[in-house]
């Protein structure tokens, strides 16, 4: 059994949980981000949150997959501030419904002054409505400057615990910082950039396994559903505990996800 906490589904096909749910997956989590193209009204995200708290939570099911998600603007649409409040604005409405966890993935693209200003507007909603959050960092060169900026106006806006903030795609040069300020990190498994499942092996032998998680971020472009399962059998290969492997695929999702009182890892009968 595992859990992939970083999922896009909206961007695959039902194969794709086919073969999650025969590799073991029980639960995913799916962040709201880029679909892929810009949308051109904040209508866009009406529609799309009403996907994520609906069309895919039925989706899943077929499969035995307990489906949750994230809300937010991500910071590739953020760059105009009107309407990133006006997509903002539409958020609340959609916090009640039984699959959502709290604010994600938000952060920064480009590190731009409107990006930032509307990462804090998103950290007031959850901190207003006592949510969770989860973080993506950028791919770009400057991904160590863009993770210390997130992680600074965090710490600045003073109101929300960092054991209940996720800070995501790290790798080898931004996840002892993360976890020294005392967030959870995730390691994103891509075939090519970001972390291969051998380097999340390495991350997990030379950082250790406490409040780390692995995600496959399986998307629009280039990525891999089963990167998950790929690396907990990279970690077989190496000779690492059962129980090891399950920590980091089962056991540290399931007990961050657990603070959002609404995380299951059964999907429940509709009838
Ligand atoms: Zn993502």
């Amino acid at each position: 059994m595992y859990i992939d906490p970083h999922v896009h589904m909206v961007s695959r096909t039902t194969d794709d949980y086919e073969r999650m749910a025969l590799a073991g997956c029980v639960a995913i989590t799916e962040p709201a981000f880029w679909a892929g193209y810009d949308r051109s009204s904040p209508k866009g995200f009406f529609d799309y949150f009403s996907i994520l708290t609906d069309t895919e939570p039925k989706r899943a099911a077929q499969y035995g997959i307990a489906h949750h998600t994230w809300l937010c603007i991500n910071p590739k649409e953020a760059e105009d501030p009107v309407f990133a409040r006006e997509v903002i604005d539409l958020i609340p409405d959609f916090l009640d419904r039984p699959n959502v966890l709290g604010i994600g993935e938000i952060g920064l693209n480009k590190n731009s002054r409107n990006e930032l200003e509307i990462l804090e507007a998103h950290l007031q909603l959850a901190a207003d409505r006592d949510q969770m959050v989860l973080v993506h960092t950028p791919h770009l060169e400057d991904k160590r400057k863009g993770t210390r900026l997130i992680m600074d106006a965090i710490a600045n806006f003073g109101r929300l615990d960092a054991g209940r903030v996720l800070i995501d795609h790290v790798e080898e040069h931004t996840v002892r910082e993360v976890l020294d300020r005392g967030f959870w990190a995730g390691m994103t498994l891509y075939p090519d950039t970001k972390c291969t499942p051998q380097r999340a092996a390495d991350i997990f032998e030379m950082h250790g396994t406490e409040r780390l998680w692995i995600n496959s971020a399986g998307d629009w472009g280039p990525s891999d559903p089963l990167a998950v399962p790929k690396c907990r059998e990279e970690m077989r290969r190496r000779g690492h505990l059962e129980a090891t492997i399950r920590k980091v695929s089962f056991d540290n999702p399931l007990k961050f996800l657990s603070q959002t009182g609404r995380f299951k890892t059964e999907v429940t009968p509709t009838r």
